[in-house]
């Protein structure tokens, strides 16, 4: 699997490339969260590695950062990694003092962990009809449990404050499995078409299928970038099968994904400046 230590080894390369990495704030347990800028003004913010077990998304945006750099794409900005706790019970188990409490909650094996080290689920505790989602749980526990209120965890708030600081016209969460792509939370009018054209040219790119409706998500990090901030923001759900995912699909699911840095640059760049008019980057 693609390892902690993986993470940090290439996130190192990758400073010592000159790519731009910011910490961004720390995770429950005090893990630093990175981000990777290509260029000094992002449009666009890729994320992965908000649900523990779905390393193969940690992985993914790795690549894109090593991709921009390798392309010159100087308009990205990437945080690979919001959950490292959660990749860390996953790869180790119950590491850290208090966390068999945690041990409880998933019968001691991690394989399908999801959530932060607070048994919170991050991708619900975004404030975005926080606690109406059709899978929420009010309890701690390995995936789905909202938090005590909304934005509750460090991981959250930091990735929140990140996204209002850079305001990006365009947002992808990577995420598994399903070979899907969400761009739905309740839009409407320009907005809303705007938003399928986007998801669309990401289908036409790497396959995935096009899901409309939100499917009762709801205080996930794409619902609060729609809802509160009005950019455009997509769900892409990597791989096919279920967790975990053997290493063997990481290299070649990237291979769908190849063409995801440059297209997210040129939108997001397009969005940014005007020029994104019916599904067509106009230069
Ligand atoms: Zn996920």
């Amino acid at each position: 699997m693609y390892t902690y230590l993986n993470f940090k080894d290439d996130a190192e390369y990758l400073a010592f490339k000159g790519v731009g990495v910011r910490e961004i704030g720390k995770s429950v347990l005090g893990n630093p969260i990175y981000a990777f800028e290509t260029g000094p003004e992002p449009d666009v913010i890729i994320t992965g590695g908000i649900h523990a077990r779905e390393n193969i998304s940690v992985y993914a945006a790795m690549m894109t950062v090593y991709k921009a750099l390798r392309r010159g794409i100087d308009n990205i900005a990437v945080v690979p990694l919001l959950n490292p706790d959660g990749l860390l019970l996953v790869e180790k188990g119950a590491f850290f003092e208090g966390s068999e409490k945690l041990s409880a909650l998933c019968d001691g094996d991690f394989s399908l962990w999801k959530a932060n080290a607070d048994a919170v689920d991050l991708n619900v505790n975004f404030n975005a009809d926080f606690g109406k989602g059709v899978r929420n749980v009010f309890s701690p526990a390995a995936m789905n449990y909202v938090g005590p209120y909304p934005e509750s965890e460090p991981e959250t708030r930091a990735i929140r404050d990140y996204t209002l600081g850079l305001m990006p016209s365009l947002t992808l969460s990577f995420h598994a499995s399903g070979r899907e792509i969400y761009w739905y939370f309740g839009q409407s009018g320009a907005l809303c078409e705007r938003d399928r054209k986007v998801a669309e040219l990401f289908a036409d790119i790497t396959g995935y299928t096009l899901v409309d409706g939100n499917m009762g998500s709801a205080g996930g990090y794409k619902d609060w970038c729609i809802r509160k901030l009005g950019i455009s923001s997509l769900t892409l759900e990597l791989g096919m099968g279920r967790h975990p995912l053997p290493d063997e699909s990481f290299s070649l699911e990237w291979q769908r994904l190849l063409k995801v840095p440059e297209t997210a640059s040129s939108v997001g760049a397009a969005i940014r400046e005007g020029n994104f008019d019916a599904g067509i980057i106009k230069k």
